[in-house]
């Protein structure tokens, strides 16, 4: 079996934004559902909560369509999604990015008539005074996804605290024999070309399992060290099978070493330009250090000395 559910959208009640409960307030995939299949715009001047990649794609769509996008509001003090997509859906548009900002109250009786953001501070706590009120009838709400993993804890499945998605080895093999996961229910991508990856493993690891030619293997853990967040696959079984590790990253970096470590010492490693948290990042480990690995896997992002 392969659990490939998706993910789902978090609501206003996930981030608990006071205020009144006026019509208006959408989710960016309903503004979007909306619009492809009943050709209904959900409002003319927009302000939208959150600048990972749905959010500022739906910003470049609401204004082709002819709407209004007043801001884009991040409480992060960097962008949530690719860099691209703030070039490509913002830039080009003059769409603010208004970064280290949140809405703390949504202000209209029957419709929305205007939203109140502020600055926070490091604890992403609104900092007194920073208070600027920006006239809106829509708020669309782009807040991140959970993955859909119902199915998969009422079997038993084991969640990783830092995906949300299944525990699974390199083969996409979840806790439970037999039981592989791809894709957003997984952990959430930004690329449907790491999904399309991620799949074709489970689906050949699925039918492997199902001849009778998976092999069962010794399992190593694979940790978030030093300036990253999680790392998927949360598991590595000890063969020859190279296997790829997908990660983020903490904050964003520059001219940085990427490294996996186990007992024996490095195992794998590359630089890279740059790095940030809303770009899924991936670092090879060679079959021939898989077959060597020694202990549990660290895997670590470092800026190098300037
Ligand atoms: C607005 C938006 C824009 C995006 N733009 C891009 C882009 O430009 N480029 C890019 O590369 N990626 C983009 N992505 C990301 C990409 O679409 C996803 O990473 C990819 O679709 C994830 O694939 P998936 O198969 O894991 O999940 P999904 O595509 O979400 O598929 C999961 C399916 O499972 C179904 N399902 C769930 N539970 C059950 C159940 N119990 N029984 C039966 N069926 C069930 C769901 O209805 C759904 O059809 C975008 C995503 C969004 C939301």
């Amino acid at each position: 079996m392969v659990l490939a559910m998706g993910c789902r959208e978090k609501t206003r009640g996930a981030i608990k934004i006071p205020g009144t409960r006026a019509a208006g307030i959408y989710t960016a995939g309903t503004a979007q559902r909306m619009l492809n299949i009943k050709g209904e715009l959900v409002g003319r001047k927009i302000v939208i909560l959150g600048s990972g990649d749905i959010g500022m794609i739906m910003a470049r769509r609401m204004t082709l369509e002819g709407a209004k996008v007043q801001a884009i509001v991040e409480i992060l003090p960097y962008l949530a999604g690719l860099t691209r997509n703030k070039v490509q859906c913002l830039d080009d548009f003059g769409i603010p990015l208004k970064l280290g900002h949140t809405i703390i109250d949504i202000s209209g009786v029957n419709r929305v008539e205007g939203v109140t953001v502020c600055a926070v501070d490091e604890d992403r706590a609104p900092v007194p005074g920073s208070g600027e009120y920006i006239d809106c009838d829509t708020l669309l709400l782009s807040v991140g996804l959970i993955p859909e993993n119902e199915l998969s804890v009422g079997a038993g499945i084991g969640l990783s605290a830092g995906t949300r998605g299944p525990v699974v080895d390199q083969f996409m093999e979840t806790g439970l024999r037999g039981v592989f996961a791809c894709g957003n229910v997984l952990h959430v991508n930004d690329l449907v070309d790491n999904v399309t990856r991620e799949s074709e493993i489970a689906g050949k690891s699925a039918a492997l399992f199902a001849a009778g030619r998976l092999p069962e293997l010794r399992h190593v853990n694979t940790i978030a060290g030093e300036g990253v967040s999680y790392v998927c696959p949360q598991q590595i079984a000890c063969g020859q099978q190279e296997a790829q590790l997908f990660f983020r990253v903490c904050r964003p970096m520059s001219q940085v070493t990427i490294s996996a470590y186990c007992n024996s010492g490095e195992i794998a490693f590359r630089k890279a330009v740059r790095v940030s948290p809303g770009e899924m990042e991936k670092l090879a480990l060679p079959g021939k250090a898989v077959g060597a690995i020694d202990g549990d896997i660290t895997l670590q992002v470092r800026e190098e000395q300037k």
